[in-house]
């Protein structure tokens, strides 16, 4: 479903993607983990063009790409088939929560207005937050935005949804709930790739985890296989410090 290329990009001169290659079938959960800094979230950013690679270049539903020279076409074409969760939600704040979702519906794929709402309002019904429609982002937990970042994603219908860290900014107590919506949707058969420190997720949920470390994907398996016999000592040191 999606192939990446030898993906480069630096700021100044600090290297923080080094040449990345990932490739993910549909209806796999990818976990990316690793050390803070190591380019994970920026590898995401690049996928969805919120910046633009210096080389490299993906194959997505067959259709080539060259990340260091998109055109605007391919942008919005790529958008539209791949969703991206936030770790801060990014949602309007001026919008309530049907709004924050219907809104994509609307403006990407041309539904009617009522038909919009409909969809948003099931999507909101499937994460138990129907009640929550009209409350602005204000009004609403750092767990309940999330979620409703998550349906705002997935209504959709996107091939591949991007997560980058998507319940580092919640309250311990919140993160559950979250990851419980991402379970949901990864058994739905979603193709997800998951940036996320949340090692518990990456193990049970995850079917392939790569380890990023210094702007390079080091190891790459199964999620048992990095997990409980991971080859290189740079991962043996992370899992260890982290058990
Ligand atoms: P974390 O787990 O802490 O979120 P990460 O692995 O996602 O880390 P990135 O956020 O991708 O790491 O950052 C990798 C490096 O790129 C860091 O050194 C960061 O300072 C640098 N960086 C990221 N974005 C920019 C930018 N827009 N301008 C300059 N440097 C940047």
């Amino acid at each position: 479903l999606l192939e990446l290329k030898n993906i480069k990009k630096q700021f100044k001169n600090n290297h923080v993607l080094k040449g990345i290659d990932l490739s993910v079938e549909k209806g796999e959960v990818i976990a990316i983990i690793g050390p803070s800094g190591s380019g994970k979230t920026t590898l995401l950013r690049n996928i969805n063009f919120l910046e633009t690679a210096d080389s490299g270049s993906m194959l997505f539903r067959e259709q080539q790409i060259d990340l260091a020279k998109p055109t605007k076409k391919q942008i919005l074409w790529a958008r539209r088939h791949m969703a991206m969760v936030f770790q801060n939600y990014n949602l309007f704040k001026n919008k309530t929560a049907l709004k924050n979702i219907s809104e994509g519906l609307v403006f990407g794929q041309n539904k009617s207005k009522t038909e919009a709402d409909e969809l948003a309002c099931q999507a909101l019904d499937q994460v138990g937050l129907l009640g929550k429609k009209d409350f602005y982002p204000s009004q609403l937990s750092g767990g309940q935005q999330q979620r409703i970042g998550i349906a705002r994603a997935t209504v959709l219908n996107p091939d591949i949804v991007l997560f980058d860290e998507p319940t580092s900014a919640l309250d311990p107590e919140l993160v559950g709930t979250v990851l419980h919506d991402m379970k949901t949707l990864a058994d739905k058969g979603q193709t997800m790739i998951v940036v996320t420190h949340q090692m518990s997720f990456a193990r049970n949920v995850a079917s392939r985890v790569a380890f990023f470390s210094d702007g390079e994907i080091l190891e790459e398996g199964r999620s048992d296989e990095i997990f409980d016999h991971p080859q290189h000592e740079r991962t043996q040191q992370f899992l260890s410090a982290i058990a």
